[in-house]
């Protein structure tokens, strides 16, 4: 390989996190894959420096002008980085929640389709804007383009069986006696004794959405007159007409409780105006376009070949077939890209970029194997190879094999995580790797054998009919007591499946999912896990003050930045910039809460430990289980305060699972827990797996890695493709049985790998 200065990237000396002294040369123009066990420092070095970096060196680029616009990215700890070039950052993180957001919008497909409407369809509502649902001359007038309305729920908000007098109303504010409630009780027109499911239609119709009149109340006060309002009127224009952001926490939870959301009656969910919709391409509507499954769609293009439609339709197709061929041909265009997973959304920022004629650019990449069974990591692998070849230089954390296999380049990152990782233990092509003498290397070179002996069920979890998404009616029965595993290509309905049919048919079922742990942005591990309020006590106890002194939540708190350790700017048109508190250095503590001491220590060394370090340093044996199940769970490189929004995804599965590890008699499901893992890890995480089944729970998961696969007790294998084409049981039995098994996709890289 070609390692002259000015075609690699050269990093000297980088400190970021947990980084010792890191030094690297990357080739440009390559691909080159980070591989270590979770938390080695691979992101540290990809994400923390590089690409942080790169972002910050373009930014000083731009007139002054333009850079107090831009977030001030600080300077990564390292000596120096040279050839650097722009980075996209291809991450995990969802796409975000924005209800205006679709496969078609967010991959640009959409504004190629409205052309092709409205040059070619019949009869032509207008210019382009005319097929946008996010503008006025194309959205729906009913639900302004959002496909779906929010009403009133009426039998959530009032009890017709109770009268005015007895607390009919049950909207928030509307109590027997308020001044709100005086604006019915007190008006004089109703007869405040009669139960409202008596009322006449027109007495109904009257305090329900009456308006146009005041009244003269009278209220405990004194009498007043007032405008009449009804009260679902009144509660629409509170709640539902206002933009829900400005609305305050506890209103938003109301608006929630009492509403209900329904497909919009007007576009039936299509989000255009009746205009748009009238159009026909083909035979086909706007509609029938978003609705139609992306592969499907590749051949409704196809057939235009005329002078006007055909070059547009062609447009169209190109970026269709990229959306087929990194594995999402199952996903229609008007799916709202945040209801995607974090690895379908990753998958679509790649579509984006594929497109694009820029080159010399520098991709990095999270984990893009995420979500994708055996077969289509080939055909990411292909994408990522055709990303280089347009000259630009790949740089991927990945933990599959198959992606390794791609790679021009390897830097195996360890020996360990945490303080005993952050080492460059190789570096070098797949092969020597494989040969190598690295925790990676022995790992790639390990078999798990098929499981042999499997676990009796101890009864039977049936659903029945299942038809949510692309189900296909299905009845299927997963055993309790055991380890089963859901398995099938993506989009062929597993999570569908597993998250919402079967969780809805069983609630007493416990998620333990990767998505954002729903606490305060201050929360960290030992406070997630329980831990932190003994610690707080033990220092409270031995230095004769009061607890609340050592929680940065309350009397402990830096002044500067109230706690947080880091001071975040939000910027209109971009992601808020955070950087650290100046006054405290992101230690969150007032400075006289670090006199206090325990065993030497303060309470900032203390969230400074790992969880191992910090068992030396108790006893109190309720919390030396809580922290020793940090260990349990894979994470003993977290420091104890490290911000539980810096853990990735895989991370935040773990450590949700520690603390579920010492409840029995449970049912556990659990979407690819071994995202992030490392495959020495794979192993640990199953072993903890079974012991949750050995202490008499039932664990059921969604898993594509064939290491989890082989050691099930049960196998539900879903398809036999996605989408449409998916949604049937290809499969349920043992491991054994299904290696034996010659229709699933599945049994076919199984048997692969064992062979
Ligand atoms: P990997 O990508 O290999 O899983 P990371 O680079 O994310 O590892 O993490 C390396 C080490 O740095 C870990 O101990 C992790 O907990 C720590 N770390 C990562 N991000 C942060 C952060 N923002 N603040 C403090 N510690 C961090
Ligand atoms: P898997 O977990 O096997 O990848 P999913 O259960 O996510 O598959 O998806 C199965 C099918 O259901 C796909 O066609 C997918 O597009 C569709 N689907 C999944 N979630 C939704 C949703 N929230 N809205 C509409 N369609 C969905
Ligand atoms: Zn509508
Ligand atoms: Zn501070």
């Amino acid at each position: 390989m070609d390692h002259s200065t000015d075609r690699s990237i050269t990093l000297t000396g980088a400190h970021e996190n947990n980084l010792r002294d890191v030094s690297l040369t990357l080739p440009k123009g390559r691909i080159t894959v980070f591989t270590g066990v979770s938390g080695s420092g691979k992101s540290s070095v990809v994400f923390d420096t590089i690409a942080v970096e790169s972002q910050r060196q373009l930014n000083e680029t731009f007139t002054s002008f333009l850079r107090n616009r831009l977030p001030k990215y600080e300077r990564p700890r390292a000596e120096s980085m040279e050839n650097l070039s722009v980075a996209v950052v291809i991450d995990q993180k969802p796409l975000g929640g924005n209800v205006r957001s679709t496969v078609g919008t967010a991959t640009d497909i959409w504004s190629v389709l409205r052309v092709l409407f409205s040059r070619y369809g019949t009869p032509s509502a207008g210019g382009a804007t005319a097929y946008s649902f996010n503008d006025p001359a194309g959205m729906c007038p009913e639900c302004d383009g959002v496909g779906q309305v929010v009403r009133l729920d009426l039998d959530r908000a009032v009890d017709w069986s109770k009268s005015l007098n007895e607390g009919a109303l049950l909207l928030p504010g509307l109590g027997v006696g308020s001044w709100e409630w005086s604006l019915y009780g007190g008006s004089g027109r109703f007869d405040n004794d009669l139960p409202l499911g008596e009322f006449s239609e027109e007495d109904r119709q009257l305090l329900l959405y009456g308006s146009g009149f005041t009244v003269r109340v009278d209220m405990r006060t004194g009498s007043a007159e007032m405008r009449f309002e009804g009260v679902v009127t009144r509660f629409e224009r509170l709640y539902l007409k206002r933009d829900t952001a400005s609305l305050s926490e506890k209103r938003r939870a109301a608006a929630d409780r009492f509403t209900v959301e329904r497909v919009c009656g007007s576009c039936d969910g299509a989000r255009l105006n009746a205009a748009a919709l009238a159009t026909r391409v083909d035979g086909l509507s706007p509609a029938d376009y978003g609705r139609m499954e992306v592969s499907e769609l590749v051949g409704v293009l196809a057939r235009i070949d005329d002078p006007v439609g055909g070059p547009i339709a062609a447009a169209a197709r190109e970026r269709l077939e990229r959306l087929v061929g990194i594995g999402l041909g199952y996903l229609s265009l008007d799916r709202q890209t945040s209801t995607l997973s974090g690895g379908e959304g990753q998958r679509l920022k790649m579509v984006r970029h594929l497109g694009s004629s820029l080159t010399g650019l520098t991709f990095v990449f999270d984990e893009p194997s995420v979500g994708l069974h055996p077969r289509d990591v080939g055909r990411l692998g292909d994408l990522l190879v055709r990303l280089r070849d347009k000259g630009n230089t790949v740089l991927v954390v990945e933990h599959d094999p198959d992606v390794m296999a791609v790679a021009d380049h390897i830097v195996d990152m360890g020996p360990r995580a945490g303080s005993e990782g952050g080492h460059v233990v190789f570096e070098g092509p797949f092969d020597r790797l494989r040969a190598s003498d690295t925790l990676t290397g022995r790992s790639l070179r390990r078999r798990t054998p098929l499981k042999s002996e499997f676990r009796s069920p101890t009864g039977q979890l049936p659903v029945r009919g299942a038809d949510l998404h692309n189900l296909k009616g299905l009845d299927v029965s997963f055993p309790a007591g055991v380890l089963t595993v859901v398995t099938g290509v993506a989009g062929s309905g597993k999570s569908t499946l597993v998250s919402e049919v079967f969780t809805a048919a069983h609630p007493e079922a416990v998620v333990i999912d990767q998505s954002a742990i729903t606490a305060s942005s201050r929360s960290t591990p030992a406070s997630y896990i329980g831990a932190l309020d003994t610690i707080r006590k033990v220092f409270a106890r031995e230095n004769g003050v009061d607890a609340g002194l050592f929680s940065f939540n309350s009397a402990g708190a830096c002044p500067g930045c109230a706690g947080r350790g880091e001071i975040s700017t939000d910027l209109a048109f971009m992601d808020p910039v955070t950087t650290t508190c100046r006054e405290c250095e992101g230690r969150r503590f007032h400075d006289d809460v670090l006199k206090h001491r325990v065993g030497g220590r303060s309470i900032v060394d203390v969230l400074e430990m790992t969880a191992a370090q910090a068992v030396d340093l108790f006893e109190d044996r309720a919390l030396l289980r809580k922290l020793r199940t940090l260990d349990e769970v894979g994470l003993t490189y977290l420091t104890l305060g490290q911000p539980l929004s810096t853990l990735s995804g895989g991370e935040r599965q773990r450590i949700k699972l520690a603390t579920q590890l010492h409840r029995t008699s449970s049912v556990y499901v659990l979407d690819e827990p071994t995202t992030g893992l490392h495959l020495a890890d794979t192993g640990a995480l199953v072993d903890l797996l079974d012991r949750l089944v050995d202490a008499g729970n039932t664990v059921v998961c969604v898993e594509h890695n064939l290491e989890v696969v082989k050691r099930a007790d049960w196998v539900i294998d879903l398809g036999p493709d996605g989408g449409k084409k998916g949604g049937e049981l290809v499969f349920a039995g043992t491991p054994e049985g299904l290696l034996a098994d010659r229709t699933s996709v599945t049994a076919e890289y199984l048997r692969r790998d064992l062979g």
